[in-house]
């Protein structure tokens, strides 16, 4: 059986790697790039994927969360989270795969004729047949737009690196001004800081931060109940399924686990939509609901200041971890 994978960052990539074992794998790439990211991730990932851990910056074992000009170090109990810069781990998945036996082939899709899909290599039109077509190519799906499916929803993030604000962890800035309706970031980065927000309050942040930079302006998908993620033999995966945890804004790690649980449910014959329903409807259910909740300005205070209780910071830690209600 052909299978024909659809962008090659960490969900197609690991797709890829996972199907061919089993079946003939052919996985297209526009890029080479460093994706816009703050590169965190939990790192219990490269243990359950056998990724090499070398190309981790930074292993940090709690961070810090700032609001109301209080700031309260949240300790990771025991787990870490790591950090990676993400055209080095998109390159690790994509070696993987290859190793796996896939083939990685650089060009761009563009759309499908006579149901195939049609790819632009250097310049030149090739049609792909395919059995299955996993459509991987992130928040801003082609693949959905050729098969006039809505997009994922989403929202903009900006973001930028910078030499002037040093941090030695993660730090979140949940004051509405620098974070709007969600959070503000700044993560370590070898000799340089990853800052971002979600929304449009960038400019804040930067007068907060004493840095004069310019952002970049990216997606992020806003997970909601309903999205499509499968059309006939087309299977969506990570940011194109809008496979991002609410809140969290966490990607990297549930555009894998997407990918896994695609490929064993290709492999054993079973329904993905009903796989990954299984394993992760309610935890983003759950924190659908939160995020809700935090747009409202005394909820969002209470949430917040909470967390000073050891309690409650264990309870939250636990869930975003996703280590369940313990
Ligand atoms: C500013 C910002 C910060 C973030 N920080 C974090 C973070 O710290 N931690 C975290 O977990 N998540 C973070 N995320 C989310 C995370 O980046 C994504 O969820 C994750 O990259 C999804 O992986 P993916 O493989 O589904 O998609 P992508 O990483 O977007 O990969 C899709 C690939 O497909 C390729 N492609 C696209 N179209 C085509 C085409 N037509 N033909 C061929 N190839 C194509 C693209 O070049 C791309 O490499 C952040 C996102 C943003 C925007």
């Amino acid at each position: 059986m052909k299978i024909l994978i659809i962008g090659a960052g960490p969900a197609g990539a690991t797709a890829a790697r996972l199907l061919a074992e089993n079946f003939d794998v052919t996985l297209i790439q526009d890029r080479e790039w460093d994706k816009p990211c703050g590169g965190g991730v939990k790192s219990k990932i490269f243990d359950e994927f056998n990724i090499p851990k070398d190309i981790i910056k930074h292993l940090l074992n709690y961070v810090t969360i700032e609001f109301k000009n209080k700031k309260t170090k949240i300790d990771l109990q025991g787990d870490n989270l790591a950090i990676v810069k993400r055209d080095e781990f998109d390159k690790t998945l994509r070696d993987l795969a290859q190793k796996a036996g896939a083939k990685l082939i650089y060009g761009k899709f563009k759309g499908f004729e006579n149901k195939k899909a049609l790819v632009n290599i250097n310049s030149e039109k090739i049609l792909f047949d395919y059995d299955i077509l996993i459509a991987a190519d992130g928040v801003n799906s082609t693949v959905r737009k050729a098969l006039n499916l809505p997009p994922v929803p989403k929202i903009i993030t900006h973001y930028a690196r910078t030499q002037e604000y040093k941090v030695d962890t993660c730090e979140f800035f949940f004051d509405k001004k620098l974070g709007g309706d969600y959070y503000a970031w700044a993560f370590p980065h070898e000799d340089k800081t990853h800052i971002g927000s979600v929304g449009e309050s960038f400019d804040n942040l930067c007068k907060y931060l004493n840095v004069d930079v310019k952002p970049k302006g990216y997606f992020i998908p806003t997970w909601q109940e309903n999205i499509q993620i499968q059309k006939d033999n087309i299977y969506f995966v990570g940011d194109a399924a809008g496979h991002v945890m609410p809140l969290s804004f966490e990607g990297i790690y549930y555009s894998i686990k997407s990918a896994e649980i695609l490929a064993n449910a290709i492999k054993n014959n079973l329904d993905y939509t009903t796989e990954w329903n299984k394993r992760f409807y309610k935890e983003f259910k759950f924190m659908k609901q939160l995020e809700i909740l935090m747009k409202k300005p005394i909820l969002r205070d209470l949430m917040i200041k909470a967390q000073t209780f050891n309690k409650i910071q264990k309870l939250s830690v636990n869930l975003w971890l996703g280590k369940g209600f313990k």
